[in-house]
Formats: structure tokens, sequence, C-alpha cells
């Protein structure tokens, strides 16, 4: 049995399959030209089988302008500029053809790199693509290809990228386990919006697992089970029927109030990184978005996306949401975010460094671009915009005088705009934490990020497994820190939420309504088993536990104390 940390709740039986992204490492040496040419070309064909295969397969999930992509990749395989050029170099060189496909490669993508106009850019990451496709052909290198999966896998990866869990069919993705990150790393964001069950920070699992070995996941405690016999095995398909029927149970809550026993009221809204993740809001019976990712809409394309292309995205989330509260979050990217083509200088420490507001305020071509697309959007719905990382109070100021010019320019203009747009800040920084009332005079609103807060607080890198030990939530510190933010937002009349995965946590929500958060944002299916507990509930009890915590001196006394009180 391995063990790691449960990130997406469920159980899977299935068969492994082993995503890897190797390196290719690319060395040159002089080979018999006749041979690199033939394998050159033979790498070439098997190239344009793989796109032909990926593109049927992916026929029915992408739209025409995705499937187009595999058209220029194919194309591409057959440009006399970049063969012809190969070809030569193969012949007169006398090297080893990876390393003149490399070469004439690169050349290409530098120039079109250095080029201003977006459709370049996008070119220069699809020679990429399909040159590392080439290349591995000729190396006899087998790459995973997840659009092909067609039989019910685990997937078992050192982390999934978020281009990968994006090509992840849920038809045959029964679960995935990955060999680092922790419950707040993005893949097991992703993987809780998807609901695949997912175990993360299982250290040792690609060595310890084989392609096609039977795996039993128990991913509400954490485990990976191997070698099952038949008894363990019908043990969880047992488990797993009665976690269905949990989950089915729950959905009679869908149209419920959030309410506590004496009459105290909250929100209880759904993350999203996309637009078709309110779906999913929308059936659990989510109040509202809490949180809509923005990065993920950049992670998912090849150029910084349009203003119309982010204007359209907005668009169909406020408009799908009738209404109900959208607070989309500007720009969030650096950490465990990366964008290829906007390479970020290389950090030593990425989580403490040029990241969200402060590449923001830095590009403010970026943003511009994003605050005008979200302010025309605005129309279509309830429209709050907040902006992440914040620092300080003059960060939060000059991000905000940003928007304002945009707006201005745009009423100026002509353009059709709501005039109640609300613009508020995540709390995921401490120091910002402690100066909430501060913060309030200027913020609408705010949302507190548990993730980063409590990384930052206990200086316990998110994405670490090793001090995963030190993501406490419930450390009465923690608990203090996200008191001053409510009562520092309360003092000013404004509002404060939660988005970081804590808001979800069924064990955390007792004390987090009693501390008097407004606002509960998570993943959409912690929505009804958060309704029911806040159901459950009395505020004015939960007013006297959270006191009681706070006087506390570690996580698990705060747990013992909820133990005592809830049962
Ligand atoms: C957080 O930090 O809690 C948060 C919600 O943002 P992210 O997880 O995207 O950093
Ligand atoms: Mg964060």
């Amino acid at each position: 049995m391995l063990k790691g940390i449960a990130a997406s709740s469920g159980y899977a039986q299935a068969k492994v399959y082993r995503l890897e992204h190797p390196v290719l490492i690319i060395e040159k040496r002089d080979a018999n030209s006749e041979e690199e040419l033939s394998k050159f070309e033979s790498a070439l064909e098997s190239t344009r089988t793989d796109i032909r295969n990926i593109q049927a397969k992916a026929a029915n999930k992408l739209s025409e302008e995705e499937l187009a992509i595999f058209d220029a990749h194919l194309e591409f395989t057959n440009d006399p500029g970049l063969i012809d050029q190969v070809i030569a170099m193969i012949n007169s060189d006398s090297v080893n053809a990876e390393y003149a496909l490399d070469f004439v490669a690169n050349t290409f993508i530098t120039m079109f790199e250095a080029m201003e106009d977006a459709y370049f850019k996008e070119r220069a990451a699809d020679i990429k693509d399909v040159t590392y496709r080439i290349k591995s052909h000729i190396m006899g290198i087998k790459l995973s290809d997840l659009p092909l999966i067609d039989e019910p896998v685990v997937i078992v990866a050192y982390d999934l990228t978020p281009s990968d869990t994006a090509q992840l069919d849920k038809e045959f993705t029964k679960g995935f386990v990955t060999e680092i990150g922790g419950r707040t790393s993005h893949s097991a964001i992703m993987a809780r919006s998807l609901e695949i069950p997912a175990i993360v920070g299982v250290t040792g699992v690609l060595e310890a697992l084989e392609q096609d070995q039977m795996i039993i996941m128990d991913a509400i405690e954490g485990e990976v089970i191997t070698d099952a016999d038949a008894e363990t095995s019908a043990k969880y398909v047992s488990l797993a029927e009665e976690y269905e029927a949990y989950r089915e149970s729950l959905k009679t809550l869908k149209d419920a109030e959030s309410v506590t026993l004496d009459g105290h009221h909250v929100e209880i809204a759904g993350n999203i990184g996309n637009a078709l993740d309110v779906d999913a809001v929308l059936e659990n019976g989510g109040e509202g978005v809490g949180l809509y990712r923005t990065e993920f809409l950049y992670m998912e394309s090849k150029a910084l996306p349009t203003e119309e292309e982010q204007y359209e995205a907005y668009k169909v989330v406020l408009e799908k949401m009738e209404g109900k509260p959208v607070v989309v979050r500007t720009l969030d990217i650096g950490g465990d975010k990366e964008l290829d083509y906007l390479p970020l200088p290389h950090e030593m420490n990425p989580f403490l460094g040029y990241r969200a507001i402060r590449l923001c305020l830095d590009r403010t071509d970026i943003f511009r671009t994003q605050l005008r697309a979200l302010i025309r959007a605005s129309v279509y719905g309830k429209l709050r915009i907040m902006f992440p990382m914040i620092a300080t109070v003059q960060e939060f100021k000059d991000a905000k005088a940003l928007y304002q010019e945009e707006y201005d320019k745009l009423v100026a203009e002509g353009v059709a705009v709501s005039n109640e747009i609300e613009v508020g800040m995540m709390m995921e920084i401490p120091a910002a934490a402690i100066l909430s009332d501060r913060f309030a005079k200027y913020a609408d609103f705010f949302s507190i990020g548990t993730n980063d807060l409590v990384q930052y607080s206990m200086a316990a890198d998110r994405m670490n497994e090793k001090v995963s030990y030190l993501y406490q939530p419930l450390n009465p510190s923690l608990l203090r820190l996200i008191k001053l933010v409510i009562d520092g937002a309360h003092k000013e009349g404004k509002w404060a939420g939660m988005c970081g995965e804590m808001a979800g946590d069924p064990i955390a929500s007792p004390i987090l309504l009693g501390l008097g958060l407004d606002e509960f944002s998570m993943s959409a299916t912690s929505i009804l088993e958060a309704r029911k507990v806040i159901r459950s509930l009395n505020f004015a009890e939960m007013q006297t536990l959270a006191e009681q915590a706070l006087d506390c001196d570690s996580m698990p006394e705060v747990i013992a104390l909820m133990e005592e009180n809830l049962a």
C-alpha cells in the first residue's frame, strides 16, 4: 500500500496509465546521412499518424477552431522551409537527425518568439509541440497521449499540468495519483472540479507502479492499494457504492437555503476555472461563483488571450449564472502556474516572487486588456472583480486606479457597462490580513485565500509534500488571522468570504461560521455537504465555540474542542 494525500474524494479500481513527459536530451553525433534521413522520414510519418489519431479522437470534444490547430500541426510536418533545411544539414554535416531537427527548429522558434504578433508566438508553440513529437520518434522514446486513452485507467504521474488535466477524458479517467503536490496544489483543485478521485504527494509512486498494473484508489483515506485479493476488491466496490449513495442523498439540498438553525444566512458559492465548471456549480446548488481563476483561460491559450476572447469567456460565465454574483479574480500567474508563451525569469522562490498582481502592475498592458474585457462583460450579470496577492494598500490602490481608468475610458467611448461592479481583493498574505481594517476602507470585499495564507503564515511551500503537515488551517494562529480579516471588513460595512480550500472543509465550517464569515466558496462538489453542515448548526453556539478555538494552543486542540462540542 502507498500513502498520500486525498485531494479529491472517491474510490476507483483500474489499470495504471503512466503519464510521462520525458525530457529529450539532444546530443550532436557524427552519423551516416542515409540512415539518419530514413529515420527522419519515418519519424515524420509516425508523427502524422499520431496527429491524425489525436484529431479523430478529439473530434467531438473540441471546437472547429481547436481542431484546426491539428491541421496546422499536420501542415507543419510537410513544411518545406523546415524539412529541406533539416535534410540539407543531415547531408552536409553528417550529423544525427534529432540534432539537425532541433537546430533548425530552434532558429524558427527563436525568430517567431521574438515577434510581437500573437499569431507568430502561437506558431512558435506549435513548432515546439510538433518537433518534440518528431524528435521522440527519431529517438525511439514513447510519449504518453492522454487523448488516445480508450479504456478505464488511473493516471499515475509526477504531477499533472493544467493542460494535462484539460485533456483528461472523464469517461476513461477513473482517478489520478501523483508523486508530488498537496491538497491545495492546482492539479488537486482541478481534480475536484472534474469530480475525479485524486491522491497526491505519493512519494515513490512512479517507481512502485508499472504500466497496466491493477490498483485500487481509496481517495478518502489517501491510499493506493496494490496486489489486492478478491475480498479486498469486493470491499472497495461496496465502499464506492455507499459513497455514491451518500452523494446522491445530498442532492435533496440543492435548492435549500444556506441558513443556520437560528436563522443566520450565509452564501455558499463555487470555485471555477472556466465556463464549463459553471454547470457543476449550478447542478450542486451554488448561490454564486466565489472564485473564477482566470489564469486557466490564459493557460489554455497558446498566446495571451485577446480582449475579445476574454470578453466572450466572461460573458458566458455571467450569463450562465443569471444574475447570481460572480467573483472574477484577475490573472494570478507565477508560483506553480506558468504560461509557455510568457516566460518568467527563473526564481529561487517562485511563490515569493514575481506573481499575480505584482506581475500585472508591471505588465499593465496585460492587466488593462483583462480589466477592459471584464468591465465590458459586466452588463451580463452581477460582476465582482478581485485582485490576487495584494500585500500593501498601495498595490490595491494602484490596481484599482488602473481599473478606474479603463472603466472611465469605456464610458467615454459610449460602451455599456454596469455601475454596480464591486472591486475587492484576495486576503492571502499575512501582512494584508493584519492590516485588514485599513484595506477595508478601499476594497468592497475580501475573499480569504487560505491556500496561500497558510503557506505564507507557516512558511511551508504548498507544493512540497514533505512539509504538508504544516498545512494547518485550523491552527489558532490562522484562525486569529481569519478573524482579523472578517472583523476588519465588518467594521467598514464590507463583506468577507473565503475561497481557499478551507472554506469547503466540513470540519472547518462550524468555526468559520462562528467567526462571522459571510460567504463560503469551494469546489462545486463540496457545496451540498457544506450546506448540510451549516443547516445543522446554531450560529450563536458557533460564535462561542469559535472564541474558545482562538484560545487553543494547536490545531489538534481545536479539533478536539470541536469533537467534544459537535458530537
Ligand atoms: C488561495 O490561495 O487560497 C486561493 C484561493 O488561490 P489559489 O489557490 O489559486 O492560489
Ligand atoms: Mg492564492
